[in-house]
């Protein structure tokens, strides 16, 4: 496979090629950061919701879902502590004009560090093989030992920096580390400042202050304003949890990276509520549950590995990223935060409305704490297509590009094919058709070689071919032909259904 870089670059390519992703707006040029789902890539998105929904909301008999306004009264954003402080630091290169994330600058310095002690970890398992002792290594080595106490130096003075919201620390950093533009290498840096995150409008018809209202930047606060009615009405016992998936908006300063950061974007996220005291039980609880989820999918494990969190924000008293090895390096595919009561606490104290649970084992009331999972869809997506992209050499010469997409969420599930356009095979094959796709999403395709129609449903990672030959008429049976293995199988048509239904089986 080629380099990482250019990796990155094909999978884009490749999904405007075959109708996953376009460019918003690509006639006038595109909106910076927006994207829209195509043909293909709606139903990868819908499958993926699907799957989330289904092992939250179908699999778990205390957790329910809903769907709430992307628009909310706006003392709710002043309740979550979003307005005035939903920032994120940002610095601008005077010589490239280029502007950037000032954290992500030196978390990307810090990587680079982390990349060189991997290496080391690497040569030195490789030398001593079996007998290979990370941890001691890690402990002994000296030049590990130094770079990596470089890194705890700059990752404590930057979240401190962060922390203390001391932009000019910040700058001092990046100055200290000499940190070049990305761009340019140049280090002629403005000072940093506060960049707000939150997109505003007006609601009716008077432009004043009061009408301002904002684009929710996430999707919890609509599960929490409606956490008492959903508790009430579903008669609801703490533990129990409310799940939402639905748009959310940040104006990103750094949007170059495809549909990992976009200004629009998708959340699935879900808020369980337990007693005060038993959060950091539901966090490695819901910590584990939400690694296996990943891995039901067959994702290799060594392509995903946790962060804990040494910056809290304001509402958490403890935090963890997943992080998944883009082709960029790892970063966070979704995150798992204990929030306390601060945001319950915080709507009460702000709408003057209680929201306290009556625990009939305990018999007293309390505000619940909240255990939180937030994962991006879109980046989920990504997650999906730099899994799957894969180019093959073939025994005879030639590659074949195609998506090993775990075929739950395949977009087509089967694609009919009749062998030729006469004799009628096209008939059989539109019968077969027409009873399978009242199960499966199904297409079909009588034109071009069956190699190159075999191809066509590789690229968009259909799992199953079925062809319909001339054998097909005397003894109904057609070959079903496997994504993965390219290996063919004969088999009934009476036992299509069940077969493809097998092979989607997932074990959540
Ligand atoms: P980052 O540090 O990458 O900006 P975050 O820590 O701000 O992310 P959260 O506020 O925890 O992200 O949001 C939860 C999830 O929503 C993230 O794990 C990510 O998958 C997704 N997400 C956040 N911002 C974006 C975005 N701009 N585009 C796509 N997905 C996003």
């Amino acid at each position: 496979m080629a380099n990482k870089e250019d990796l990155f670059k094909k999978i884009i390519a490749h999904s405007k090629e075959y109708g996953f992703i376009f460019q918003s707006s690509e006639i006038y040029d595109g909106l910076s950061a927006v994207y829209d789902y195509a043909q293909n890539g709606v139903e990868l998105k819908n499958n993926i919701k699907s799957y989330w929904w289904k092992s939250m909301v179908q699999m778990n008999e205390n957790i329910v879902g809903i769907d709430s306004a992307i628009f909310m009264h706006p003392t709710v954003w002043k309740a979550s502590g979003h307005v005035g402080a939903f920032n994120d630091p940002m610095i601008d290169n005077k010589d490239s004009k280029k502007r950037y994330r000032a954290d992500v600058l030196v978390e990307d310095f810090m990587a680079k560090i982390e990349g060189k002690i991997k290496k080391d970890v690497d040569k030195a398992r490789k030398r001593f093989g079996d007998a290979f002792d990370e941890t001691e290594f890690r402990a002994t080595n000296g030049r590990v030992k130094e770079r990596q106490a470089k890194m705890d130096e700059i990752s404590k003075r930057l979240y401190g920096a962060m922390d203390a919201e001391d932009l000019t620390a910040i700058k001092e950093l990046i100055e200290d580390l000499e940190i070049g533009c990305p761009m340019s290498g140049s280090k002629n840096w403005t000072d940093v400042r506060q960049f707000d995150l939150m997109f505003n409008t007006q609601m009716g018809s008077v432009s004043e202050e009061a009408n301002t209202i904002y684009l929710r930047p996430e999707t919890a606060q609509g599960i929490f304003v409606n956490y008492l009615n959903v508790q009430k009405t579903g008669r609801m016992k703490i533990p129990f949890g409310i799940a939402q998936i639905g748009k959310a908006f940040r104006n990103e300063i750094v949007a170059r990276q495809f549909i990992f950061r976009m200004r629009e974007f998708e959340q699935m996220e879900m808020q369980f509520f337990v007693r005060p005291g038993d959060e950091l039980k539901w966090f490695e609880h819901w910590k584990a549950k939400r690694i296996a989820w990943h891995q039901a999918l067959g994702m290799p494990a060594e392509k995903y590995r946790f962060h804990d969190h040494e910056k809290l924000a304001h509402y958490a008293n403890a935090a963890s990223d997943i992080e998944f090895e883009f082709p960029f390096g790892f970063k966070e595919l979704e995150g798992i935060h204990s929030r306390t009561d601060f945001d319950l606490s915080a709507h009460m104290e702000h709408s003057g409305k209680k929201l306290q649970y009556f625990d009939p084992e305990l018999n007293k009331s309390y505000v619940p704490y909240v255990i939180e999972t937030s994962i991006g869809l879109d980046r989920m997506f990504l997650t999906i297509l730099s899994q799957a992209y894969n180019e093959e050499k073939l025994e005879d010469g030639s590659t074949r590009v195609v998506l090993n997409i775990p075929p739950v969420l395949a977009p087509t599930k089967a694609t009919v094919l009749p062998l030729t356009k006469k004799d009628g095979l096209p008939e059989k094959a539109r019968e077969i058709m027409n009873e399978l796709k009242l199960d499966y999403n199904c297409a079909y395709d009588e034109k071009d070689a069956i190699g190159k129609r075999y191809r066509r449903q590789d690229a968009i990672g259909t799992p199953y071919c079925i062809t319909i030959d001339h054998q097909t008429l005397e003894d109904n049976t057609v070959t079903i032909r496997d994504r993965d293995t390219m290996l063919q199988e004969r088999v009934a048509i009476a036992d299509l259904s069940g077969l493809i239904r097998e092979k989607l089986k997932i074990q959540f």
